[in-house]
């Protein structure tokens, strides 16, 4: 974050009084307004031409997807998940076959692993940045090893919109012949040592999740890659593994297409996109200021650059979490746990390997984090009271 410039929020400010209306955690009335009666006109240019599926507005926003973030292919889904389904299905991933996850993520990057009767393998995080940890990541290729297992891939998880430590997981992977998915659902719009993702793993998936940094209104996603067998394999699995023939399927596929509805809505959402990120990077350095002495705020690592998806502080073990969730609350300021159960410990998960006996840094991480309001409309006035509420909160 260094360089950037943002607005001290200033001791003087009225923070109570100009708080009336609810906090929002994620405020997309507030885009809304913003967007106005553009986004109104993209749709109805959809109803005028009528081409519900895959019409022009899809391809157009692939090639603003790929001009976006420096990719050669962009190929949109019907959601996130199905964009890591797509990708591990063109890789034929399959029972016997071994995928590194991490432990501390949103389910479905390895519920997509498990569907298609691989085995997931999870793997630890790293305290500071809470992405996986790369010697976890060793050990788990191990004990898959020892298991009889067969490695084919890592899904290193972009957390929170930083992305995972690359430079360390790909060498590991490049050893052990696995490719690498980067799941970038919390984001795109990140950039890696002068690499944006989308442009750091073999393909990187991402989701238009409405809350997601880049989302539009209902389920969305996209594969990005360099790769054009893979491209074009993931074209055919969109559409039910189509062939040149309509009628001639070459391949077991899904139904997985983006609505041409959404396409238009996320082209208007693209276009201001760039510009939400800075806000969001304003948001978080005012918080890490004005928090830094009482909690762990979010550190991001030396040249990286997060999209904010979530801005995560760690609530020291001495505090009770669900009590500062509950002040929060009495105050009317909405906070949200991402996530209170690591994978490996959750019912339908629990039968999958593990990198070690105990994963403790995931399991730590699980009870300490907590995620504050983040978005790019949120007012300095309004982050004073949050931030004021959490500091008696947590003192
Ligand atoms: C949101 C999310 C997904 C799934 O995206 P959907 O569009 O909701 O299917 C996958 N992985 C991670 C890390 C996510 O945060």
């Amino acid at each position: 974050m260094a360089g950037s410039s943002y607005k001290k929020i200033e001791p003087g400010l009225k923070s109570v009084a100009a708080v009336q209306s609810p906090i929002a955690f994620i405020d997309l009335k507030a885009q809304r307004r913003r967007l106005g009666q553009a986004i109104d006109d993209a749709v109805q240019g959809v109803f005028a031409h009528g081409r519900y599926i895959l019409g022009p507005e899809v391809s157009e926003l692939e090639s603003q997807l790929t001009a976006f973030c420096g990719t050669k292919f962009a190929v949109t889904c019907s959601s996130g998940t199905d964009a890591l389904a797509l990708v591990l299905m063109a890789k034929a991933v399959g029972p016997g076959d071994a995928v590194f996850c991490p432990t501390f993520t949103f389910c479905a990057t390895a519920e997509v692993v498990a569907q298609l009767g691989a085995t997931p393998v999870f793997i630890d995080s790293d305290r500071t940045s809470m992405n996986m940890d790369p010697e976890s990541l060793k050990c788990g290729i191990s004990t898959a090893r020892s298991l009889g297992l067969h490695p084919v891939g890592v899904i290193p998880v972009d957390l929170f919109g930083q992305p995972a430590d690359y430079d360390r997981i790909l060498p590991i992977a490049e050893q052990e012949g696995l490719w690498v998915l980067a799941d970038a659902a919390q984001a795109f719009g990140a950039v890696y040592k002068g690499r944006p993702v989308g442009t750091l793993a073999m393909a990187t998936t991402t989701s238009f999740f409405p809350a997601k940094p880049l989302g539009c209104y209902g389920d969305g996603g996209a594969v990005l890659t360099d790769d054009a067998d893979l491209a074009a394999v993931i074209k055919s699995l969109r559409v039910h593994g189509q062939g040149e023939d309509k009628y001639d399927n070459v391949r077991i596929g899904m139904a997985a297409r983006l609505d041409t509805i959404q396409a238009a809505i996320l082209l208007q959402k693209l276009a201001i996109f760039a510009d939400e990120i800075a806000q969001r990077e304003g948001v978080a350095a005012r918080y890490s200021e004005a928090l830094a002495d009482i909690c762990e705020v979010p550190v991001i690592a030396e040249g990286l650059r997060s999209v904010w998806a979530q801005y995560t502080i760690k609530v020291p073990l001495t505090k009770n979490r669900d009590e500062v969730v509950r002040a929060l609350a009495a105050e009317r300021i909405p906070t949200a746990v991402y996530y209170p159960r690591p994978l490996h410990k959750q019912t339908g998960y629990r039968r999958y390997p593990t990198a070690a006996e105990k994963l403790d840094r995931a399991e730590r991480l699980a009870q300490e984090v907590l995620s504050l309001p983040m978005h790019p409309y949120l007012e300095a006035s309004t982050q004073k009271y949050i931030v004021d509420a959490v500091r008696r909160a947590l003192s």
